[in-house]
Order: C-alpha cells, then sequence, then structure tokens
C-alpha cells in the first residue's frame, strides 16, 4: 500500500482517459469484519482508496495490496482537506478516468456527508455505487448491550447530531428530542454534552431518564459508562470519555446491566472474512 501524505499536491495522471467509477463504502464502526462482504471484496479489488480518520486500521489492512491509499480524514478541530477540497479531489480523479473507493467509517450516509459527496458525482456526470456500512449507532448498541428499541421501552428512534454547521452549533429540535418512550442517539455530541442535557431536561426530560456514553464501539478498547440524563456531563468529565462516542438516551439503556455480562465477545476477523 501506498500512502500518499498530502492529497492537495495529489494532480491525476493524463496515462487515463474516459470517466471512473466511484464506489463510496461505508466502512462500519470499526472491527474490520463488521464490513459488509460487499464492502470487503470492494477494499479487495480496489485500486484508490480516499479515507476519513474513522477508518480503523484494521479495515485498511483489507485494502488490496499495492492500491494507493489517500487520507483525506478530518478531526473535528484539525481539518487536513476542507470538504471542498476533498470532494474537488474525488471528482478531478474520477475525471481521469481512475476507479475510486471513498471510504468512510460508519455509513457514509449517516452524519458521513456521502450526501454532498454523492450529489457532487452525479453533478460532474459520473456514475457511482454506494455500498451501506453499519452506523455508530447501531455498532454502539450491540456492543453495549443496548437493543435500541424494544417493546417495553422504546417505540421512535432518532439519530441526531450535536455538532451542526454554523453559528447554532447546537440547534437541535428540543422538543420532539424530549419525547416520551423514544431512543435518542447523538453523534459528535461529546463537546456539547451539558447543552444538550441542560436542553433535554428543561424540554421535560426527567433527569433520572437512564443514558449511556459508548466511546470507540466494536473496538478493542471500546467503552460503555452508564448514568442518567441530569448526571451524564459529571460522567463524562470523570470517566474522561473522548470522540469518537456517542451518547445514547432512553428507558432501553436499562437494559445494559442485564444484557451486557450475558454478551460473549465477537468472533475472531479471521473466522469471519
Ligand atoms: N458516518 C458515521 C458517523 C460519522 S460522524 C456513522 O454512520 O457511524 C462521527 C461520529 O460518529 C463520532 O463523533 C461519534 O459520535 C460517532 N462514532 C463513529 N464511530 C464510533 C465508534 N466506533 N464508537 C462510538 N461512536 C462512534
Amino acid at each position: 500500500m501506498d500512502f500518499v501524505e498530502d492529497a492537495r499536491w495529489f494532480t491525476p495522471s493524463a496515462e487515463h482517459s474516459g470517466p471512473g467509477h466511484v464506489t463510496l463504502i461505508g466502512a462500519g464502526p470499526g472491527a474490520a469484519d463488521l464490513l459488509t462482504l460487499r464492502a470487503a471484496k470492494a477494499l479487495g479489488q480496489a485500486q484508490m482508496v480516499l479515507y476519513d480518520n474513522l477508518v480503523s486500521k484494521d479495515v485498511l489492512a483489507l485494502v488490496r495490496p499495492g492500491a494507493e491509499l489517500i487520507y483525506v480524514g478530518k478531526v473535528s478541530s484539525h481539518h487536513t482537506l476542507s470538504q471542498e477540497s476533498i470532494i474537488d479531489l474525488m471528482v478531478r480523479l474520477a475525471q481521469s478516468g481512475r476507479s475510486l473507493v471513498r471510504l468512510k467509517g460508519g455509513d457514509g450516509y449517516i452524519f458521513g456527508r456521502g450526501g454532498e459527496e454523492a450529489q457532487a458525482l452525479a453533478q460532474a456526470g459520473l456514475t457511482f455505487e454506494v455500498i451501506p456500512g453499519i452506523t455508530a449507532a447501531q455498532g454502539a448498541g450491540a456492543c453495549a448491550g443496548i437493543p435500541l428499541t424494544h417493546r417495553d421501552y422504546a417505540a421512535t428512534l432518532v439519530f441526531a447530531t450535536g455538532h451542526l454547521r454554523g453559528k447554532d452549533e447546537v440547534a437541535l429540535d428540543w422538543q420532539t428530542l424530549s419525547r416520551p418512550r423514544q431512543t435518542v442517539v447523538i453523534y459528535m455530541g461529546i463537546g456539547t454534552l451539558p447543552i444538550i442535557c441542560r436542553e433535554l431536561l428543561a424540554h421535560g426530560l426527567a433527569g433520572d431518564t437512564p443514558a449511556a456514553l459508548v466511546e470507540r464501539a466494536s473496538l478493542p478498547d471500546q467503552r460503555c459508562v452508564t448514568g442518567t440524563l441530569a448526571r451524564l456531563p459529571q460522567l463524562a468529565q470523570d470517566e474522561r470519555i473522548k470522540a469518537p462516542a456517542l451518547i445514547i438516551i432512553g428507558h432501553v439503556v436499562r437494559l445494559h446491566e442485564q444484557l451486557y455480562p450475558a454478551q460473549t465477545s465477537a468472533p475472531a476477523l479471521q473466522a469471519v472474512l
């Protein structure tokens, strides 16, 4: 595998002609054996892969040896490439006839800007294939022993982002998020956790509503801490919870205590692929 450290200086070679094919792949929450078979096959045949920071080393190890790996990742505070530059690079490479894989953590169409990238490809008249991935919420629920819906506790499931574009950092529909018999999973919310909890409490959710933080779900060092909505910011601070982590709020979190101890660990990678 060759790494191209700084994709800004990457110029497509002229030897290719005609539009290339782009495959947008969801890499799942981290563990490589949580990839779909279709994704694993596409990675095994890839020529060039543009990948983000949430894609684990184990997933990258499945890329065809000799393929070019281009890191275009983003860490919230430190952008390697702006989203516009990533889109521009992807479109230029595809237009020059390259066959590309665009690899993103979780599912590309869930808080992954995969929609924006697909729009850019469509606008440029390029065709692409989308391979879904297991989104972090599903990975976290399964790994932490928290079914996201359950007939006794939640009839509605909401995915929300704690990080929004522009000045209104967290301009969510708090009224909707505070409804009863609902599970709320918040992505990218660790930095804004105190605001999130304060608003949910102000909009009527009880302080003793069960809540969990799941860090690095599906990876060997995954952690899950549970408590109540009122205590969650303190818990995050005490346990030094860091991104990537998800916030799960709702009565389904109670099931963690019963289900997590009874769960066995995941099968080894080789056994699955
Ligand atoms: N497209 C991705 C989400 C990208 S947004 C998906 O479908 O999962 C990035 C956020 O996803 C992180 O801030 C975190 O909230 C969540 N996340 C991603 N991987 C995670 C993991 N392994 N464990 C917990 N949260 C994760």
